[in-house]
């Protein structure tokens, strides 16, 4: 799509066009924010969210991060519906297996939760997963945490989706023009200085992703607590039983393997969270990363991918397609960081997502109702 020249005022300015800046502009611009602006160095997504998996857990331990995740999945359930853009949702459902008495007692607290904010779930038998998920091996299984709305969805479709909509409430989006530097002027506004020219505004964003750090230091915020951790999913080759399913299967997370395990396509797809992980640029983002993977590091992985593809079998009869390997911002408390950034007036931070794809739409409703 073709972009105007650059405006010079705006009422908001969000540094970074990934699914946690353009989902806060979308709901800026739906809750009637006017004079919004976004700005992205590459191309929307092109920093972590292109290249996620997509997965949207509702099962959440946390009242308020409940609410976000459930948000999330609605909005991309029915965004389509509003902007005519697809965002490639699938509700598959996920199941997160119990080996222990403890697991099936958190269980029960996380379930009180979802009810309450209106996510469904249901604690299931050893039978009962086989009824939903025919190929998981059950010995040393007790049962399943079960949310059959939630499952995955396009990063980049739903990012685009939200693009979409917010630009048909009059926001506009910047793509390729990095912000070089950022000054705080006499009259309490901020200058953000672009490589196509200045902005003036009233708010800033920092939803920078792995640049969150670089940008607050534009600001004189030094330590934002944020790094970037190195994590792989496989996607394998199509399989002949998987071809045959009517039903997409549920998403499995599998605390064993400590790994979720999916359908994709007619094949399968397996992103395992390695004990020996390892962290990314920390000394600092090259600006040039932009629409990039990492090299994969299949060794560390590999106790992870055995143990899952011993739980669900059908993974060791085909092989691999591809291996998608990138950064991921993490905080102290895995938590984003959201809201006004200390000592500083009209400066907020919105970086620093774990699970950027399943929390960015509710994120983004609650950020900007803040
Ligand atoms: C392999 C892999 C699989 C994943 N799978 C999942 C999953 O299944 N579910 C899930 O929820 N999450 C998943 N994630 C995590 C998810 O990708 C991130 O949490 C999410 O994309 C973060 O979004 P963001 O908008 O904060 O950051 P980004 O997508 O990185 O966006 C930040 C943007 O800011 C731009 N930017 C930075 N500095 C500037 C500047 N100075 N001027 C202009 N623009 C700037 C960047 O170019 C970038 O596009 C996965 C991550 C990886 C690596």
């Amino acid at each position: 799509m073709p972009e105007d020249k650059i405006i010079s005022h705006a009422k908001v300015g969000i540094i970074g066009g990934g699914i946690m800046g353009v989902s806060l502009l979308y709901h800026l611009a739906k809750e009637g924010w006017k004079d919004l602006v976004l700005i992205e160095k590459g191309e929307l997504t092109s920093g972590s969210t292109w290249h996620a998996a997509g997965q949207c857990p509702q099962m959440m331990g946390s009242y308020n991060l409940a609410k976000i995740h459930l948000h999330s999945t609605n909005l991309y359930r029915e965004l389509e519906k509003e902007t005519g853009q697809s965002t490639g949702w699938h509700g598959c459902g996920s199941l997160r297996i119990a080996y222990k008495q403890e697991d099936l007692d958190w269980f029960k607290y996380v379930k009180g939760i979802l009810d309450n904010v209106g996510a469904p779930a249901e604690i299931i038998s050893t039978n009962e997963i086989k009824k939903v998920h025919p190929f998981i091996k059950l010995d040393e299984i007790l049962g399943a945490f079960y949310t059959p709305e939630d499952g995955h969805t396009d990063p980049t479709s739903t990012t685009n989706a939200m693009a979409k909509g917010a630009r048909n409430h009059g926001a506009k989006i910047y793509r390729k023009n990095r912000v070089t530097d950022i000054k705080l002027l006499s009259s309490g506004e901020w200058k953000l200085i672009t490589e196509k020219g200045d902005i003036v505004c009233e708010h800033v964003v920092n939803a920078a992703g792995s640049y969150g750090p670089e940008v607050g230091q534009m600001v004189g915020l030094k330590n934002i607590p944020s790094i970037n951790m190195i994590h792989h999913y496989l996607v394998t080759d199509e399989h002949p039983t998987i071809r045959k399913l009517k039903k997409e299967l549920p998403v499995v997370r599998d605390p064993m393997a400590s790994a979720y395990l999916r359908q994709e396509g007619k094949g399968l797809l397996i992103g395992p969270y390695e004990k020996n992980t390892k962290c990314w640029a920390l000394n600092g983002m090259d600006w040039k990363f932009d629409m990039e993977l990492l090299e994969p590091e299949l060794d560390r992985i590999e106790e992870h991918l055995n143990i899952g593809m011993d739980r669900i079998p059908e993974f060791k009869d085909v092989g691999i397609k591809k291996i998608i390997c990138g950064p991921i911002t993490h905080t102290p408390d895995d938590n984003f960081l959201a809201g006004p950034a200390p000592g500083l007036k009209n400066f907020w931070m919105f970086c620093g997502a774990s699970i950027g794809i399943a929390q960015g739409g509710g994120a983004g409703k609650y950020m900007a109702q803040w």
